[in-house]
């Protein structure tokens, strides 16, 4: 195997587990026998070790300034149970957090429900995998050449470990670096049930459905975005559902349309969901007319956020509840000081527009943003509307997004409830 030497004193955040090498901490680099090319193969498997030549660990070989991902550390190879291991060690703590009760018996899940993350990237100790399950369908995201390398592998694991797995969907396409040279396919199945193979058209993923707290969520993850539905936000919703009562709420961003289900079910006296996507206004009033068949006090509109809430404000329109759940306004670190004055814009316009005694829940999911920088954001848009506002919940990622404690980079969600005077 090629082996990767360290700079002197470069070895120390490895010997603390955080699971990164940069390519300014390598000294040189020892290929194997078999390499023709004068550098490591992206997404091939490294030995790391220090100056001194101690085992620092394995992991992933990549072009860029993160040089290996680190997937086992203080061995020089990765050991042949390695993705069986790693997944049941992921599958329990969700088995823990009761996201995925399997009954003896039947081996099927709780009703209530069967959609979790089962792989958090770093969070898992599996930096570059995302595996998010809905029903019996798992959705894998590699962000590295190594994992699209690894796919069938951990494909098979998954379908070993997970009993409520059936389906495997590969969707890798927007998530692999940009001129990575890969090899097969970055999108597509990996293990269809009889199912999913009678699929081929694929307009008929319509027919899987996925139960969050025991609501129904069509998951469109051949065309929808990330793995297909944010799981993230499910313990966020549960919240809004309790503040939801007799209220008029505002979904603004709110692709698929959970946090209006959620206030639909907490007995909500009207919800209107926004979203800039017409694909993701369909899906909202698929997903509210199977779960709220009779329900008349729903509106979805298409519309950019920033014009929507313009437009009602000049009308005098005002909510009790309004949920901002935007994108990532900030995807790396030079876009962080725009990223806080759009947070600030937005908050301003929505806190206006909150009746005396309502409620903001306000969200980032920029990693870039920490909790600090995104609270002085909201800081100063409630001062520049001049609202009296207090801090109910302070708000972040659910458990099954958990953050590996020498990782913590992986905290990225973060959300603040207002109480608007
Ligand atoms: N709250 C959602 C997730 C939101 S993801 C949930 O619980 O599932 C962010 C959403 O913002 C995406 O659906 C995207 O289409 C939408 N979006 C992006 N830019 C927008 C804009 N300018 N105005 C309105 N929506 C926008």
């Amino acid at each position: 195997m090629t082996t990767i030497f360290l700079k002197p004193h470069k070895e120390e955040s490895l010997k603390r587990f955080h699971p990164w090498v940069f390519s300014g901490a390598i000294a040189r680099v020892v290929l194997d026998a078999t390499h023709k090319a004068a550098s490591p193969e992206e997404g091939e498997l490294v030995a790391v070790r220090s100056a001194a030549g101690e085992t620092l660990g394995v992991g992933h070989w990549q072009v860029g300034s993160i040089a290996v991902r680190i997937l086992a550390f203080r061995v020089e190879e990765l050991p042949a149970d390695f993705w069986r291991e790693r997944i049941r060690a992921a599958y329990q703590v969700r088995q823990t957090l009761g996201l995925a009760e399997v009954r003896r018996d039947d081996v099927r899940c709780t009703k209530e429900n069967n959609t979790f993350r089962l792989i958090h990237g770093e969070g898992d100790f599996l930096p570059g995998l995302i595996v998010d399950v809905y029903a019996e369908t798992a959705v894998i995201q590699a962000h590295s050449v190594g994992m699209h390398v690894c796919r069938n592998e951990i494909a098979e694991a998954i379908l070993a470990e997970v009993p409520q797995v059936q389906n495997i969907y590969y969707k890798s396409d927007d998530t692999l670096p940009f001129k990575a040279p890969v090899e097969g396919e970055k999108t597509g199945w990996l293990v269809e049930s009889q199912k999913t193979a009678s699929l081929k058209d694929k307009s008929r993923s319509d027919e899987f459905w996925s139960v969050e707290n025991g609501l129904s969520f069509r998951i469109d993850w051949l065309r929808g975005q990330k793995t297909g539905f944010f799981i993230d936000q499910r313990e966020n919703r549960a919240l809004v559902e309790r503040y939801a009562k007799d209220k008029d709420v505002l979904n603004m961003f709110c692709y698929t349309g959970g946090f209006s289900l959620y206030a639909l079910r907490g007995g909500a006296k009207t919800v209107d969901s926004v979203d800039v996507s017409q694909k993701a206004i369909d899906l909202v009033n698929i997903n509210v007319a199977r779960n709220f068949p009779e329900a008349t006090n729903h509106t979805a509109v298409a519309a950019d956020a920033f014009e929507y809430l313009t437009a009602q404000k000049a009308q005098g329109r005002t909510y009790d509840l309004i949920i901002l759940d935007p994108p990532a306004f900030a995807k790396h670190r030079d876009a962080v000081k725009n990223a806080l004055r759009g947070y600030q814009r937005i908050n301003a316009k929505a806190i206006e527009m909150i009746r005396p005694g309502g409620i903001l829940f306000t969200f980032s999911c920029s990693q870039a943003v920490d909790k600090e920088a995104f609270r002085l954001a909201v800081f100063s848009a409630a001062a520049q509307v001049g609202r009296k506002v207090r801090i109910l919940h302070q708000l972040h990622q659910p458990q099954d997004h958990p953050i590996n404690i020498y990782h913590p980079e992986g905290e990225y969600l973060k959300g603040l409830v207002l109480y608007v005077e």
